[in-house]
């Protein structure tokens, strides 16, 4: 291929298009027209994070231990309390020696997990509807994305029992996440466990993403997959502080698990970044230590804003998926229209702003995903203008 002064490489060329750039063209043009605009777009929690994790980073930030280059997996003080954190919410034993890593966010951890473990030749599995950094980063690391549908007949869970044996073959990794961004559902443990023997049986390592771990609207709901017998094995789970604790702009998470997926990932970001912040190691340390209650007050705000969301669909004659996980409520689309198109008029006629499913794959293409992150009293302002709309 000719020589080009600055062009980036293939594997960014090849991204594929910003399928919200259109929507988010149009959001921006009619604010710049004044109008007033209800915002169910963006994923990041409108509330604080808790006043006593801001308290700890600023006792701990000034401190000049706390300065230097952190340890590239996490403080053993880090590792420590999300190990006592898993014992405590999910009965799940770790090593934090090897076990644990901290993470920039699970973003980062689950981008990184893919170019520690994925080349070509391999093999991806990656659900639709999804989260766009799994198959974006498998795709940088050289693999092939095989997508697996989840079906409203699946319950939203993959059925990974009728891939073609080559595909199977040539599969390293699967991801899955639960509670599910964007459809707001959750596991079924029978079903997990059942997918952990296929995998230990195919050689197939499990990504989890479990970064709504602790927004459940039932506590049986709340689970890791690590409590499941062969996980162990074959299992890494990621956690992020960013939804449960309103800590979004942080920047951190962890990975925990089964020790060479998390050493493969740490030895990898070695290499990349120097962990994390010790202040915010620190700060991250209160939050896991307040979780139960932090959790719960969280999730008590986000069910009555689900169950008044739901109220203003039923009686706007919207259909929806009950979400049973995680702050999104997913509505269908009227008969006839895709996602981008209801989007585009939920915008355009209510000056609702939502997110198209098709920005999660195709197999959300008949959805709107509408986030619980505004106050109530906004959810009852959107009743009368989506009621108006006559669905
Ligand atoms: N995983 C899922 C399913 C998400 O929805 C998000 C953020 O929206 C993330 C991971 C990223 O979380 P973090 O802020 O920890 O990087």
């Amino acid at each position: 291929m000719e020589k080009k002064l600055n062009r980036p490489a293939d594997r960014v060329l090849n991204l594929p298009p910003y399928i919200f750039s259109e929507i988010d063209n149009k959001k921006n043009a009619l604010r710049a027209q004044g109008a007033d605009l209800i915002d169910f777009g963006v994923g990041d929690p409108d509330m604080e994070t808790p006043a006593a994790v801001v308290k700890e980073l600023l006792e701990q930030a000034p401190k000049n231990e706390n300065q230097k280059y952190p340890a590239y997996n996490g403080a053993a003080f880090f590792r420590e309390a999300a190990g006592d954190y898993m014992r405590r919410r999910f009965s799940v034993t770790l090593n934090p020696e090897n076990q644990v890593t901290a993470l920039l966010g699970t973003k980062e951890g689950l981008a990184h997990f893919s170019w520690a473990f994925l080349q070509p030749g391999d093999i991806a599995l990656v659900p639709d509807p999804a989260f766009p950094v799994y198959a974006n980063s498998a795709r940088f690391a050289g693999a092939e994305v095989v997508r697996m549908p989840l079906l409203e007949e699946n319950s939203f869970f993959p059925d990974v029992y009728s891939l073609p044996e080559e595909v199977v073959k040539k599969s390293k990794v699967i991801f899955l996440n639960y509670p599910n961004n964007p459809m707001g559902t959750v596991a079924d443990r029978d079903r997990l466990s059942a997918l952990i023997r296929w995998a230990l049986k195919n050689s197939i390592s499990i990504v989890y993403d479990a970064a709504y771990a602790e927004i459940v609207y039932d506590p049986e709901d709340r689970f890791s997959i690590l409590e499941l017998e062969g996980a162990n094995d074959c299992a890494i789970e990621f956690h992020s502080f960013s939804k449960t604790f309103n800590m979004t702009g942080w920047r951190l998470g962890f990975a925990c698990g089964n020790r060479d997926l998390v050493n493969g990932l740490v030895k990898l970001k070695t290499n990349i970044d120097s962990g994390v912040f010790d202040a915010i190691q620190y700060a991250g340390v209160k939050a896991l230590e307040n979780a139960e209650r932090l959790a719960s007050d969280q999730v008590a705000f986000y069910r009555q804003r689900r169950d008044a969301l739901l109220a203003v669909f039923q009686r706007a004659g919207i259909g929806y998926v009950l979400p049973r996980g995680a702050f999104y409520v997913m509505a269908r689309t009227p008969e006839g229209m895709n996602s981008m198109e209801f989007s585009a008029m939920l915008l355009e006629k209510a000056g609702i702003v939502t997110t198209p499913g098709a920005g999660f794959g195709e197999g959300a293409d008949k959805f709107v995903r509408f986030a619980l992150t505004k106050p109530l009293g906004e959810i009852r302002k959107a009743a009368s203008r989506l009621a108006a709309l006559n669905l």
